[in-house]
């Protein structure tokens, strides 16, 4: 009889035992069906001795129902679920539940159907009706992601789908991706550009493990170089990952690749609709997707021989994910790639001080591109401050960037103006009693939004309309607006400069790949006098004409206090700087500031890099903060406080006495209520050398929680 040790996914049991039945045959990573209690659970088959678990008598095992017609896990992809877990105390279903497409795409290709509208008139319209037609405009989906997209019920669309108003669209899930042409149309790169190149497509046929840093300035042609590494990837046959950190700056991206190579790359992300990812998951797992452009999660896929991984903007905060499995993508791509043994091109005009610090110890080997591509210069920075250049009352544009936006404008150039907040305003209160608007489900205020009329909070989602009195006092059209958002500071140019065309570029205003297509035709062809924008905008996008930035609130990044304040901030005003004179013109920009003294902002105002990054290393040091020493969190949370209270005592009190970890709490989170669920915090401060995952596990591992408790660990958090 045959054992199988399975790596199950259910949230209570990872490790089960079963045995193979007459007939079937299975290999180490076989995706499977087996039986759990009246249930039937997906299982991967593990190595036994690389899974410890509970040795059940043979008379006891169940027989497993199914081996999934899909490729075993291979053995790089094995490890790296087990790393990952391992490394960031996170459970190994978990983990691997990442690489596994849907059920769907699990048992096979084939077609499915999809409706889109067909153009008849409704005999009868109704209100939801309206809004569908309305909202359904080119949509082509399942009845459900339709019923989504046009916020209605399943059954609305139901009705339209029998009154004929809906049609189905068969969709053939196994037909064939393009194929991407390696020399379709290669640049002249310069010599600093050929160079890199040259070393990225030596290291991609060497098929070796070679990790790189590409330290380029803003606007280099960082991408040319390692799309010449992409080639010689489709060259060899070999499936290439680019992680960008964004969704928003894919179709930049989509419109290069598909210039270069003659064809768009497959994408993977959250908010594919199901009929694609089943089709890019089979052509990942089939190796005919060649070329992958993803966010982090398109880390875990299970590609069939990977050659090349590619982390653009290899610094951006959004690689790291805060729930679920805790984990930096930047990090884990470069195990993958010692993993499977290719090179990995780590992509920064800003690196973390981590990476840096891999490159000087020589890890990493280091590319430098230290000019702009086509002889463009770096912008000229100035610093606006705000103690003395004061804005008018009730505007928060000092008058010295007012007056260079109109000298952009009169000579047709582009302005863009940086503030990270979205919305009219940060905070809204009763001028009458004081009452401060708060989210029912978070430690936050809410943020009005006028051009949707609505409260929002920015952590949970939850939204109300504007009321018309105070809910407090009851006195009407007391609210007042604090502080400013983006679309405040819309407000103030379309006030100060009429006759500029705008755009507002956030979130809210750019949500669909058609709407950040059309912004980016619009500013390309000069139809946009100033941009304004949230980080939105800080990358990613080349626009000749834009030839002045200006940093509405450099200060902003720097309140709060946490662990990579200044590092964040100087990353993002330095990219932001970065979109300003890319063309021929030259560029300036002017950074608004009441603390020009502080280290970044002198730093950047200097334009001296190695100055920022020799502070941020002196005062991490003295933290003990990366890459000096080690952090990791303990998140313990409840939808009651005293529970979280509690069970975060318990920890703090069971706290391990070592030399080499230092326990600081437990204290409320910086968020102390999220999503209706009360949060405590420990952080765990450690010298490098320090077994912090073991020291942890131990420590949680003696202690039991009532049911409603969530305990997360976090390692090398980047907010709390
Ligand atoms: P980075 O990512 O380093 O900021 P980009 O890769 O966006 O820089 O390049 C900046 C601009 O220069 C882009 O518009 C790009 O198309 C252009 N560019 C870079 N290298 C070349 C080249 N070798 N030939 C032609 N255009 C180039
Ligand atoms: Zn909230």
């Amino acid at each position: 009889m045959t054992r199988l040790r399975l790596l199950v996914f259910n949230p209570a049991l990872s490790v089960l035992d079963y045995r193979l039945p007459a007939g079937m045959t299975t290999e180490i990573g076989s995706v499977v069906l087996a039986p759990l209690g009246p249930r039937q659970v997906l299982g991967i088959v593990w190595e036994a001795e690389r899974l410890p678990g509970a040795e059940v008598p043979d008379a006891k095992l169940r027989p497993i129902l199914e081996v999934l017609p899909v490729p075993p896990f291979p053995a790089p992809l094995r490890r790296l679920i087990e790393w990952t877990a391992d490394y960031y105390c996170a459970p190994m279903n978990g983990v691997a539940r990442m690489a596994l497409g849907s059920m769907a795409a699990l048992r096979g290709g084939g077609s499915t159907t999809e409706y889109r509208l067909s153009g008849l008139e409704p005999k009868r319209m109704t209100p939801q009706r309206a809004a569908a037609l309305d909202a359904l405009h080119g949509e082509q989906a399942s009845i459900r992601e339709l019923a989504e997209l046009a916020s209605v019920s399943d059954g609305v669309l139901r009705g339209m789908l029998g009154a004929g108003l809906l049609e189905p669209v068969t969709v053939d899930l196994d037909r064939p991706y393009p194929r991407a042409r390696p020399d379709h149309a290669a640049p002249d790169l310069s010599e600093d550009q050929q160079a890199a190149a040259d070393r990225f497509v030596v290291a991609v046929q060497d098929a070796a493990f070679a990790p790189f840093l590409l330290d380029g300035v803003t606007g280099s042609g960082k991408t040319e170089c390692y799309f010449e590494a992409v080639a010689e990837a489709i060259r060899q046959n070999r499936q290439v990952l680019v992680l960008l950190p964004e969704i928003a700056l894919t179709q930049n991206f989509l419109r290069r690749f598909e210039a270069r190579f003659g064809t768009p790359p497959v994408l993977w992300h959250s908010s594919l609709k199901q009929s694609e990812r089943r089709r890019a998951w089979r052509a990942i797992v089939s190796g005919e997707a060649q070329v992958v452009v993803g966010a982090r999660s398109a880390l875990f896929m299970p590609y069939r021989q990977l050659g090349l991984i590619v982390v653009d903007e290899a610094h951006e905060v959004s690689f790291k994910q805060d729930d679920g499995v805790r984990y930096n993508a930047r990090d884990v791509a470069v195990i993958r790639a010692r993993f499977e043994k290719i090179p990995v091109i780590l992509a920064s005009a800003t690196p973390a001080l981590e990476s840096l610090q891999l490159a000087e110890a020589g890890v990493y080997e280091k590319i430098d591109l230290p000019a702009r591509f086509g002889g463009a210069e770096l912008p000229a920075i100035d610093i606006v401050d705000l103690r003395s250049e004061v804005p008018e009352r009730g505007h928060w544009l000092a008058p010295r960037l007012v007056a260079e936006m109109r000298a952009r404008l009169e000579r047709g150039e582009q302005s863009l103006l940086f503030l990270n907040r979205r919305g009219y305003a940060p905070l809204t209160l009763c001028r009458h009693c004081g009452y401060r608007f708060q989210c029912p489900n978070c430690s936050a205020w809410l943020v009005e939004h006028r051009l949707s009329r609505r409260l929002a909070c920015h952590h949970c989602g939850h939204e109300t309309p504007v009321p018309e009195e105070c809910p407090e006092c009851h006195t009407g059209d007391c609210l007042v607006a604090c502080g400013p958002g983006v679309e405040r500071i819309a407000d103030e140019v379309a006030e100060l400069l009429p006759e500029a065309r705008l755009a507002l570029v956030t979130s809210d205003t750019l949500n669909t790949p058609e709407k950040i297509g059309a912004f980016v035709a619009a500013a390309e062809g000069g139809a946009i006098d100033v941009i304004i924008g949230t980080q939105l905008v800080t990358k990613g996008y080349h626009f000749p004409e834009l030839t002045l930035v200006g940093v509405v609130d450099a200060d902003l990044g720097l309140e709060g206090g946490d662990l990579r304040a200044g590092e964040r901030t100087y990353q993002q005003i330095a990219q932001v700087a970065g979109r300003a004179g890319r063309g021929e013109k030259p560029g300036a920009v002017l950074i608004q500031t009441r603390h020009p003294e502080a280290a970044v902002i002198a730093a950047l105002a200097a334009g001296d890099r190695d100055a920022f990054y020799a502070a941020e290393a002196e005062a991490r040091k003295d933290a003990g903060a990366p890459p000096f020493g080690r952090w990791a969190a303990i998140i313990v949370s409840s939808e009651t406080e005293a529970e979280a209270r509690e069970a975060a005592r318990a920890i703090g009190g069971a706290r391990p006495n070592l030399p080499d970890v230092m326990v600081l709490g437990p204290a409320p989170a910086p968020l102390a209520l999220l999503r209706g669920r009360y949060r405590y915090r420990l952080l765990i401060n450690a010298r490098r050398t320090a077994q912090v995952q073991d020291v942890i596990r131990d420590w949680l591992g003696k202690l039991d929680f009532p049911q409603g408790v969530r305990v997360a660990v976090d390692i090398d958090p980047y907010s709390f």
